[in-house]
């Protein structure tokens, strides 16, 4: 029978690394650690399909920092790539707080601000390196970065990694690094173009699951709510947020734009309680308004997919998405983020009918029946207005055309009427007399 690692103690790793673990308050080992803490010990490549809020991150730093060990050389051993700063950040504190009892050396690199600093820190010797993809080779081309001692590498949210179009990146990476290395890959979903970089580096890889295939947090209630339009969206969130109950909430929405008006909205109703974040925002904003949103500070978050990756918040007590996400993939990225470690959360949907559609295929790959729930009697539908209705009539046509090729849409643009200029629009008009 397999052994059964059912405490921290049960994997053989080091007094240090056991003491930081019960210092960050894990009393066992959650179902990836489990998995993949022995095959990772073992000296396998890796796939790990896991979404965030498993534990995955401690599952590949612990057994790293066990073999690593101890501070050694000039040079990086381990390196760590991340799709964007957040991650890259909340794998630094998640490191920081397990190495905190060895002498391990580990810098995060990251864009957005000027590479003299993280130049420096390299110099003073490195054994760990997060980083995302494009500030690594950027600061590789600039000398400052020496991959010869590289033996393990990780490669953290293929999946967004893929989305957000770095696979050039990391193939240009993975042939500036030593070949004989431990490789981990680790992902929320599988898709066939993560399954293609997988094949492209990883050697004979363990490939261990928590979760099927994006299947959402089980703690994580799901219902949504038929809302035709934005007026109606704003009022619903408005009264949901009045109930207490709402203590930690992250709101999702389609565009910055959006994310901005529904930011100010709430700002007016909820004077102190919101703050937004999106790309637009600089990078120490972003920071803060993250840090307000764990301490407490503030009780809702407005923000878009791309800006929400690796926030890592405890506690979120709801997900709501304002607007249904169009890559479906994200829905459970999005919800993921509460329910976290064994937490019981809720995720709620506002949904016009385009995106009530969305919804219907979030649910085919998720497995799950996402629940409608009547709008609060309190909420008067607005009418839609006639810009809006258009807006959602052809996004239904072209998700059905996107089905089926031969869809000819029930929404047809109106063929334009030729319009003239005044003078020419004299003369037909004279014409017309003289006939
Ligand atoms: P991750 O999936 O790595 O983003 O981790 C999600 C959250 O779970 C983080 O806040 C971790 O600090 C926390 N966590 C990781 N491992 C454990 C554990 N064994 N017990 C309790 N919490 C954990």
């Amino acid at each position: 029978m397999a052994k059964e690692y059912t405490s921290f103690e049960d994997f053989g790793l080091n007094r240090q690394l056991l003491n930081a673990v019960a210092d960050m308050g894990y009393a066992t080992p959650t179902p990836i650690q489990q998995k993949a803490i022995p095959v990772i010990l073992a000296g396998h490549d890796l796939i790990g399909i896991a979404q965030t809020g498993t534990g995955k991150t401690a599952a590949y730093l612990l057994p790293l920092l066990y073999k690593v060990k101890y501070a050694r050389g000039q040079y990086p051993r381990a390196l760590i790539l991340a799709p964007g700063k957040e991650l890259a950040i909340q794998i630094s504190e998640n490191l920081r707080g397990l190495a905190k009892y060895t002498d391990l050396r580990h810098v995060c690199l990251y864009g957005g601000i000027g590479p003299k600093t993280q130049i420096e820190e390299l110099e003073q010797g490195m054994d760990f390196v997060i980083s995302t993809p494009g500030r690594f080779l950027d600061l590789y081309r600039r000398g400052a970065l020496i991959t010869k001692a590289l033996r393990y590498m990780v490669l953290d949210e293929a999946d967004k990694m893929m989305d957000m179009g770095f696979a050039p990146q990391i193939r240009e990476i993975l042939e500036k690094i030593p070949r004989k290395r431990q490789n981990l890959l680790f992902s929320a979903t599988f898709p066939p173009k993560v399954q293609h970089i997988a094949d492209e580096f990883l050697e004979f890889p363990h490939k261990i699951e928590v979760t099927p295939q994006s299947t959402p947090a089980e703690t994580v209630e799901q219902y949504f709510y038929k809302t035709p339009n934005l007026s109606t969206k704003i009022n619903l969130l408005e009264h949901l947020l009045q109930d207490e109950d709402f203590s930690k909430v992250i709101i999702f929405t389609r565009t910055r734009e959006i994310a901005n008006n529904t930011f100010k909205y709430l700002d007016r109703k909820f004077p102190g309680e919101a703050r937004v974040i999106h790309a637009n925002k600089s990078q120490n904003s972003r920071i803060n308004a993250i840090n307000a949103f764990r301490s407490g500070d503030i009780r809702l978050l407005v923000t878009t997919d791309v800006s929400a990756r690796g926030i890592d918040v405890e506690n979120i007590s709801h997900v709501i998405n304002f607007d249904v996400p169009r890559i479906h993939e994200e829905y459970v990225h999005r919800i993921g983020r509460t329910g976290r470690a064994e937490k019981t959360g809720v995720a709620i949907s506002f949904a016009n009918g385009a995106e009530e559609i969305h919804l219907n295929e979030i649910e085919k790959i998720t497995g799950e029946k996402i629940a409608e729930r009547p709008l609060p009697p309190e909420i008067v539908a607005a009418g839609t207005s006639k810009e809006e209705r258009i807006e959602i009539e052809r996004e239904i046509d072209k998700i059905k055309r996107e089905k089926d090729p031969g869809f000819k849409g029930a929404f047809h643009e109106k063929k334009k009427r030729p319009v003239f200029h005044r003078p020419q629009q004299k003369k037909i008009r004279k014409k017309r007399r003289r006939r």
